[in-house]
Formats: C-alpha cells, sequence, structure tokens
C-alpha cells in the first residue's frame, strides 16, 4: 500500500538534476527503488538517538534498516525514546524499536540484533551500504570504526580502492551539544585521527576547590573530593546512598554560603556528583536528522556530503559549524600503513617490544601478533608454539626487504596496523638471505 503523495518531496531530490549533486548522480525513479528495496542500512544503538534515527530513516525512504543494541528498556528512557511505552520496560531497545517503526511506517523492514557488536562477525558489518552511529560511548565508537576500517584496502599508488570504503555516519549528543559527522576510510578522518577531539573529562584544579570557588560546582566537588575523606575517613562514598548525597549537599551549601556563591541545590549536587548531563530530546531530533540526510547523500549522490563534521550548539540560542577535518597519515587504523624505521638485524621479538613501547601504536597494543602476507610470523594462542622459533630471527629475514609490510593484530585492534618497515643503514648484503 502507497500513500498518495508519499515520496513526493524525496523525488524533488532524486529525480531532478542540481548544482550541488554529488560526482556520478543520475537523477531517475530507480534511485528510489534502489533505496528501497536494495538499499541495506545499520543503525548502531536504540536509544536516544537511536529512535530518532530509525524513524527518519524509514520515513527517508530507506525499505531495509537493521538495528543493534545490547540494552533493556529502563523506565528513565521514555521521556524521550519515543518508540517505547511503559509495558515495555526491561524489553529489548533494539526489538522493541523494530517492531514499532513497523507497525507505524507502512512497507519498512526493520530487523533487530539484540547482542553486543563485538557479537557480530565483520562479514554481518560488510553487508551494509552505510553505518549509522547513534552511540554514547567512545569505547563503542572506536570498535565500529575499526570494523569500518577494516574493510578498506590500498591500491599499489596508495589511494583507497573504493570498492572497499565502507561509510559511516556518526552522530553525538550532551546536553544542548551535538554532533554529525561522515567517516569515509581512506578519504576523511576517521576515529583515530581525530581521537583528540574527545578530551579526558574536565576535572577541576584542587587549589581552585580548596581556595578560590568560584561555582555552584566547584563547591560540591570540594565537599566531595576533599571534605568526605577528611570527616569521614572510613565511610567509601556511595553516589546512590542517599544520605552520603545529602550530606556533600549539606557540606556544599555551607561552603557556597560561606563564599557567597548561589545556586547549590540536592539536584545539582547528584548530577556533578555523578557526572550526569542531562539528555536532551530536540538536540537527538536535530542530530538524527543530519547523520540521515547524511546518509541519504551517501548512498544516493543526490547531494555533495558533510565535509566533514557538523557541531551544534543549543546553549545559547542555535548555532554550527562545520570543520573539514584532515586524516592523520600516519593513524594506525586507516592508514595504508605507518613507517617504523629499524636495523636490519632487529629479531622480531624486539621490533615487537619497540612496537609496543612506542608512544603512538604502543597505545593500540598489548600482546601483538605479527604476519607478513599469508605468513604468521608470531601469532598467539594456538600457532605459538610453531611460530615462537621466528622471535630470535632478524626482522630482515622473515621478510622480503626494506618497504616491506607486516601486520600487527592485537586483541585491542579489530583491524590489523600495517607497519611498513624501514631498515636504517641497511645495505643489500644484510637483507638478502
Ligand atoms: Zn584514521
Amino acid at each position: 500500500m502507497e500513500l498518495e503523495g508519499r515520496w513526493r518531496d524525496l523525488d524533488y531530490l532524486l529525480t531532478r538534476q542540481g548544482n550541488v549533486v554529488g560526482p556520478g548522480f543520475e537523477p531517475g525513479p530507480e534511485i528510489r527503488e534502489f533505496l528501497h528495496n536494495d538499499c541495506r542500512v545499520l543503525v548502531v544503538g536504540a536509544g536516544g538517538l537511536g529512535c530518532e534515527l530509525l524513524k527518519d530513516l524509514a520515513l527517508s525512504g530507506f525499505g531495509n534498516i537493521d538495528v543493534i543494541d545490547m540494552d533493556t528498556i529502563d523506565v528513565s528512557n521514555l521521556n524521550r525514546q519515543f518508540l517505547f511505552r511503559m509495558q515495555d520496560v526491561g524489553q529489548s531497545k533494539a526489538e522493541v524499536a523494530a517492531r514499532r517503526i513497523q507497525q507505524r511506517i507502512p512497507g519498512v523492514t526493520v530487523t533487530p540484533h539484540h547482542c553486543m557488536i563485538q557479537d557480530k562477525a565483520l562479514d554481518f558489518y560488510e553487508q551494509f551500504h552505510v553505518i549509522v552511529l547513534g552511540l554514547d560511548s567512545l569505547e563503542a565508537r572506536r570498535y565500529m570504526n575499526s570494523v569500518a576500517c577494516s574493510f578498506l584496502e590500498y591500491d599499489e599508488e596508495g589511494q583507497p580502492d573504493l570498492a572497499t570504503v565502507k561509510p559511516m555516519v556518526d552522530g553525538g549528543t550532551e546536553g544542548f551539544k551535538g554532533h554529525a559527522r561522515v567517516l569515509i576510510p581512506g578519504v576523511t578522518p576517521c576515529f583515530e585521527c581525530t581521537l583528540w577531539l574527545f578530551p579526558p573529562q574536565t576535572k577541576f584544579p584542587l587549589c581552585t576547590l580548596a581556595e578560590t570557588p568560584r561555582s555552584p560546582a566547584h563547591c560540591i566537588e570540594y565537599a566531595k573530593i576533599i571534605l568526605w575523606p577528611k570527616e569521614r575517613p572510613d565511610d567509601s562514598f556511595d553516589a546512590d546512598c542517599e544520605e552520603h548525597m545529602k550530606w556533600v549537599y549539606d557540606k556544599a551549601l555551607a561552603r557556597a554560603a560561606e563564599f557567597g556563591i548561589q545556586g547549590v541545590t540536592y539536584q545539582l549536587t547528584q548530577g556533578v556528583v555523578k557526572n550526569i548531563i542531562p539528555a536532551i530530546a530536540s538536540t537527538n531530533a536535530i542530530v538524527a536528522a543530519q547523520c540521515t540526510l547524511e546518509a541519504l547523500k551517501m548512498v544516493t549522490m543526490c547531494s555533495t556530503g558533510l565535509n566533514n563534521y557538523m557541531m551544534y550548539v543549543g546553549t545559547d540560542g542555535v548555532y554550527t559549524l562545520t570543520t573539514p577535518y584532515e586524516r592523520d597519515d600516519k593513524c594506525p587504523i586507516c592508514s595504508a600503513g605507518i613507517t617504523f624505521e629499524v636495523p636490519p638485524s632487529t629479531t622480531l621479538q624486539q621490533l615487537i617490544d619497540q612496537l609496543v613501547a612506542d608512544p603512538d601504536l604502543g597505545k593500540h597494543l598489548s600482546a601483538p601478533s605479527v604476519s607478513y602476507g599469508s605468513t604468521n610470523l608470531f601469532m598467539r594462542g594456538a600457532l605459538e608454539a610453531q611460530t615462537r622459533p621466528n622471535l630470535e630471527k632478524p626482522i630482515s629475514d622473515l621478510v622480503d626487504g626494506d618497504g616491506s609490510i607486516v601486520h600487527v593484530n592485537d586483541r585491542k585492534l579489530v583491524a590489523a596496523m600495517k607497519i611498513r618497515l624501514k631498515f636504517s643503514g641497511s645495505t643489500n648484503g644484510t637483507m638478502e638471505m
């Protein structure tokens, strides 16, 4: 069943030429048919952003949507995760969201996956044309980033092979702030390229708390961080204990009075102590709309895509800024290979030790395995005994020569890190065996 005029607005985009269409765009009704029948999109996360994304994608003509989320519905979700009802509490978010979308939007198939993202094999992720992330954790984003980048291959000239590019769109919100970004592995920066965008959580300097408090949050932190261990050294603070929270609140209130600071409330105390940032429904809606539009542009080319990071700030009025961030050539996840210089006499064990000790590369590694082409040079687990003798051999005996690329794998990584070996001070004599 088709509602009269249902696709009128979409058809304006897909059946007409324009000045800002993407490369190779050929307008016509078959694009909408592709979108509805053949295009596969995966939504990762069925929470605040995920509900909005599913609704937006389904209403934008995507006919086959998969959604993955390991969470179950909590009563506190109901104010903004609008696909869920009171009777759904305790059920799988992915399953309920999929059912509701199918009930409300005819002709759409939504397939739920109630599991962890790590539970799915790589070929599960490979089947999608585009992956849209509605996540709230950096770790999950990094995981999905390494999944998408694991498909990427480079040609002889070091250009990304476009057939292996798995595009993603990422949305994120924090209170009244949000972002949408496109991640095209090998073309735009991946998560690891711009990891500095996610600063560690801000903590106030202790001297400010102790000497010059200026905000209600300073007073609350003072009570929690400085007064609690001093006055109640035998109790470990429990954020879920009302008496403990009340104690911190009272102390913070006294501190605020002393310095003439207004605004310490019990609710703020809870927020600061538990580090709670309120989820704002309108921010989710705005960010999800942008993400959906980018996904639509990616698979239809009806317009050029976002380049490549849009931030939205709704704290005072509405402000957005788009920034073209740049790739990091040395990114261990999405680059064609990181050059690593060693003397050719370096043993495989020494090479592994140096990689783990490297300030940039080491943070991705704990107990790496190394392979060269289809040869396992050193593997952990079942092949360890068999490959262990290689550890004592010079690396130049194990690879073809200067410029060889070895693959380094680690349980911290999904995609292998590509290391291009550069032999320092090498002569051909030491390389050829
Ligand atoms: Zn990268």
